[in-house]
């Protein structure tokens, strides 16, 4: 090989080694900047207790229609499948627990404010949240008590001893500072200064999960019912949500975290007098939820959510993986990102299960999973499925004989690309 040959050789690899090193460096750059762009994500969500849908969509509520702007506003419902084994009563904590566990009163067990016998083998999502990432930090801001140390079950056994790491909350028990009184005055003042603290804390220390709760609109509503009172309550619950917004921007605007807010009340009340709540008339169970969120989908946007879909929805925003065994139990589905299947409808019938269901998706199967034990609620273990067959999303129904299966009980899972759907048949026993 001649010199000039060699030197070109040597100059062409020169030139390539360097191109491919900026090359190189090019790459490396820009897997740092996506590194530095990666935003922490931290999710609040907030109840505020008993405002029907149609009051928040009177009343006058800047700060939620702020919010509602960016994201989105919609109707939902409570109290479960109406007429069904998950009818739920629109009692207060056993939607927070809706909201907690993203199941009906048929698995959590919550039947009413005395919350006696809570099935903690549906987790909350704070427990799901912990499990995963420990070192991840919880907070509640709440006038009531149970919610943290009945609901979440803090210190318990049955709940693996979660603990939140921080807490602001009893001053309902404290009659020395907040001494009770018959207008309630007490409870707005005790949701002032629950969500001073929650502003505040959010500001300086951004806990990665918080659940704000906001008593005083029911205490109006079961008051005074639909009244200039309830409604001025409303307000001041709106001018409280806007703290919360602020401080929400202020982390935004100064930290690389991505926020996600969701606020939504347990349920609505009864259409005569607007002061009870706890059956299943068609103003106790339609709620809303006004959410910041992005990426909401057809779901959110077309369909009918419920209490139970915002516990997906924040493990989906959040990276909580949920193992599959506790992933069939949920009965909510996550309104933002990509969902396949919603409204699963469960006949039986001469020992034949008839299946239906709406499809989101056009494209990808569903698999059929059925089970005729219940070990999950009873025991906490995972149930024994069947696979039952997989079909396509779009063909909307499938029928199941279960003759050779003989049981009063049965469990069936539809598992769609981007979700699943949980439903029971619970038959008389002979
Ligand atoms: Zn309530």
């Amino acid at each position: 090989m001649g010199i000039e040959k060699q030197k070109l050789i040597m100059k062409e690899t020169t030139e390539k080694w360097l191109k491919n090193g900026i090359l190189c460096l090019t790459l490396l750059c820009c897997c740092l900047m996506v590194k530095a762009q990666e935003k922490k994500k931290k999710t609040v969500f907030v109840i505020v207790d008993g405002i029907p849908a149609d009051v928040i969509e009177k009343v006058k509520t800047p700060y939620l229609d702020q919010i509602a702007q960016v994201g989105g506003y919609t109707r939902a419902y409570m109290g479960g499948e109406k007429g069904t084994y998950s009818e739920t009563p629109t009692i207060s904590a056993v939607g927070y627990n809706s909201l907690l566990t993203g199941t009906w009163v048929h698995k959590h067990n919550v039947w009413d404010n005395d919350i006696e016998d809570p099935n903690y083998h549906y987790w909350s999502i704070f427990r799901f949240l912990e499990e995963q990432y420990p070192e991840k930090k919880t907070a509640i801001f709440s006038t009531w008590l149970d919610n943290r140390t009945k609901l979440i079950g803090e210190a318990l056994p049955e709940t693996g001893d979660i603990r939140l790491d921080y807490h602001f909350d009893g001053f309902e028990l404290d009659t020395v500072r907040f001494p009770h009184d018959e207008d309630r005055k007490f409870i707005q003042l005790i949701d002032e200064h629950v969500v001073a603290e929650a502003a505040g804390y959010i500001r300086k220390e951004a806990p990665d999960l918080s659940w704000v709760y906001l008593e005083y609109t029911d205490d109006m509503g079961h008051r005074y019912g639909d009244s200039k009172r309830m409604y001025k309550a409303v307000e001041g619950a709106d001018k409280q949500i806007g703290q919360l917004w602020d401080a929400i921007q202020y982390r935004q605007q100064n930290y690389p975290e991505e926020w996600l807010i969701v606020i939504t009340t347990d349920h609505g009340r009864d259409a005569k007098t607007g002061k009870d709540h706890g059956g299943q008339s068609d103003r106790e169970r339609t709620i809303w939820i006004t959410t910041n969120a992005a990426g909401l989908n057809n779901y959110f946007r077309q369909d009918q959510p419920g209490m139970v879909d915002i516990m997906p929805t924040i493990a989906r925003f959040m990276d909580i993986r949920i193992p599959k065994a506790q992933a069939m139990e949920i009965d909510g589905v996550p309104l933002i990102g990509p969902v396949s299947i919603s409204q699963a409808n469960i006949q039986y019938e001469q020992e034949k299960i008839q299946l239906r269901w709406k499809s989101l998706e056009k494209q990808g199967k569903v698999k059929i999973w059925l089970s005729a034990t219940n070990d999950f609620k009873e025991l906490g273990r995972i149930d024994e499925y069947l696979f039952i067959g997989e079909v396509p999303i779009l063909q909307e129904q499938y029928t199941i004989d279960v003759k050779s299966m003989p049981s009063s009980f049965y469990k069936v899972v539809l598992e769609g690309p981007h979700n699943l759907l949980n439903k029971w048949v619970v038959l008389e026993k002979k």
